[in-house]
């Protein structure tokens, strides 16, 4: 197997080579917690499943994985291989040998997991900007279009051959993070990645219909609802444009839906064209809100949301908001024009 050398990418030969003796070093009475972020998408849920399952072919028998709030498995990936090393919060280990962290560009979204990172030693695996390097070992690249890219990189090094498991929670994962390779990062090693993996014997279509293409009525009735009530705001972002909307609890509550099913609204929101930027508040509490931010390359709004208390990408990142969603709107709003690009 042929492993890039160098920095490219921004992780070192060092910090490779640390990462691997991590898992090389386990003992086999060792204990192996694997974490993601609060709220998983695919990007965090797949490529933490995808190396707990190589880590399984290396022989690693005590290995368990988890993410911080509801234990709460969105449906599109609850056919993902590896689900079953998935244990709610309260039962991760409470004193594992080895974290490994994925997804995660700030140590505020592992919530109370955050005392795993007393462990021995913590590897983290990432791709955000924004990242705070809160490990002992620190994988982040952040030209990479998803941290399964990441995984995948560590997974090579460690000589574990794909197998058709692990490439179906890798390519659930890269599909989520490029937009189905439709996002800027989506370099030809993405798609060369892609290709390893679609080798293995994995159907794309098959995974493409369940994780984008199937949700309930309800969530399309709701939908409905909170696209109605989009706004649109010309002058904002010296006259880029934003485009927004907001989801509340009583909206799941009437519809009897789970707050997954708002994370794929920011989609069409973006996709007006009047508009730079798009934003989507939802509600998580009495005055608490997880605001989505997008951009089409006119407003870096990473610098915007770490500006209120978030984080992610250039073109597409998030932060807790308070108040109403009137409220959150301007605070956002006001933080635009300050990071136009
Ligand atoms: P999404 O809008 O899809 O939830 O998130 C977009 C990007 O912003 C993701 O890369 C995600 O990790 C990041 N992000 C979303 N919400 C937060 C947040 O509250 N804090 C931080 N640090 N990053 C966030
Ligand atoms: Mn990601």
């Amino acid at each position: 197997m042929t492993v890039p050398s160098g920095t490219a990418g921004g992780v070192t030969d060092e910090e490779w080579s640390a990462a691997v003796e991590a898992v090389r070093g386990l003992t086999p009475g060792d204990e192996v917690q694997l974490v993601c972020h609060v709220n998983p998408d695919g990007d965090a849920l797949g490529s933490m499943l995808g190396f707990a399952l190589g880590l399984r072919a290396l022989g690693v028998s005590h290995l368990r994985a988890t993410f911080p709030g509801e234990f709460d498995v969105p449906e599109p990936y609850r056919a993902l291989p590896g689900v079953d090393l998935l244990v709610p919060p309260e039962k991760a280990y409470p004193a594992p040998a080895l974290v490994l962290v994925f997804d995660v560009a700030a140590e505020s979204r592992l919530g109370d997991l955050v005392a795993l990172l007393a462990a021995p030693c913590v590897v983290v695996l990432d791709h955000h900007a924004s990242n705070t390097r809160f490990g002992r070992v620190n994988l982040v690249d952040r030209h990479a279009a998803a941290t399964s890219v990441v995984a995948d990189g560590l997974l090579t090094r460690l000589g574990v051959p794909l197998d058709r498991e692990i490439a179906e929670c890798l390519y659930v994962a890269l599909a989520t993070d490029t937009g189905s390779f439709k996002f800027d990062l989506t370099t030809p090693a993405v798609h060369e990645l892609a290709a390893r993996l679609i080798a293995t014997g994995i159907s794309p279509g098959d995974i493409s219909r369940r994780v984008f293409d199937t949700r309930p009525f309800g969530a399309m009735k709701l939908a409905g609802e909170v696209l109605g009530r989009a706004a649109l705001d010309p002058t904002a972002a010296g006259g880029k444009g934003m485009v927004w909307t907001y989801a509340t609890l009583d909206d799941l509550k009437r519809h009897g839906q789970r707050p997954y099913v708002l994370d794929t609204l920011i989609d069409p929101v973006r996709s007006v064209a009047e508009a730079d930027v798009a934003v989507v508040v939802k509600q998580t509490g009495p005055a608490e809100w997880a605001v989505s931010l997008r951009s089409k390359g006119g407003v870096d709004v990473s610098k915007v949301a770490v500006a209120l208390g978030g984080g992610g990408h250039r073109l597409a990142a998030g932060f807790t908001g308070h108040g109403n969603p009137g409220d959150v709107v301007v605070a956002v709003r006001d933080q635009l024009e300050r990071y136009l690009i």
